[in-house]
């Protein structure tokens, strides 16, 4: 069993598809790659994930960019649509190769205000808790053809410079590349999601 500290490495504790299916690492960080895990999983039938899977937020945090209106284009090297959140330590999770969603709800379904906020687009500084949507597999931007979502992290600092930062590769996602139980993850909040990856 690997055993990660947690002062060296950061431990998402779910990953961002809200599914029973067995989450994979479609790419990892390698140089020209930098800092950044492809995710995807593969249908019963063999066929990839569907573009309009949901897309979960791995952690809370403050919505710190949000790109949108690009089109599918696998094969270009144009940027994605993405939603990028800054988490309590600072640190920036991009989620890339997806149509942001809408904005958290923070009402009562079915309350006036609930519908109010229904309509309401994702934008900059919203709050998001771990869990909530960002939005729908698109595949746009450049992908490794199949839809994935790409996730980067990157270190702290200003927002509008974030991707000139580094982007390291020191994290992982419970149950998806960290294989074991991970004591600052709740294992009963898990059940029902995805055992260890990789296919
Ligand atoms: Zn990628």
């Amino acid at each position: 069993m690997k055993v990660y500290c947690r002062q060296f490495y950061k431990i998402y504790c779910r990953h961002p598809f809200n599914t029973s299916q067995r989450v994979r690492v479609a790419q990892d960080c390698h140089t020209g790659h930098q800092g950044a895990k492809d995710l995807n999983f593969v249908m019963p039938d063999g066929k990839p994930m569907p573009l309009g899977t949901p897309v979960f937020a791995m952690e809370s945090g403050t919505v710190a960019e949000v790109r949108r209106g690009l089109p599918p284009s696998p094969t270009s090297a144009g940027l994605p649509n993405n939603v990028v959140i800054k988490g309590s330590d600072g640190f920036y999770t991009e989620y890339a190769h997806i149509t942001p969603g809408k904005r958290p709800n923070p009402f009562t379904p079915g309350s006036a205000m609930f519908w109010y906020y229904y309509n309401k687009p994702l934008t900059i500084g919203n709050f998001i808790k771990e869990g909530d949507l960002l939005g729908w597999v698109d595949n746009s931007g450049h992908t490794i053809g199949d839809p994935v979502i790409h996730i980067g992290r990157y270190d702290p600092g200003d927002a509008r410079t974030l991707h000139d930062r580094p982007s390291p590769c020191n994290w992982y996602i419970h149950g998806v590349d960290a294989p074991y139980i991970d004591p600052f993850c709740d294992p009963g909040a898990y059940s029902g999601w995805a055992g260890p990856g990789g296919s």
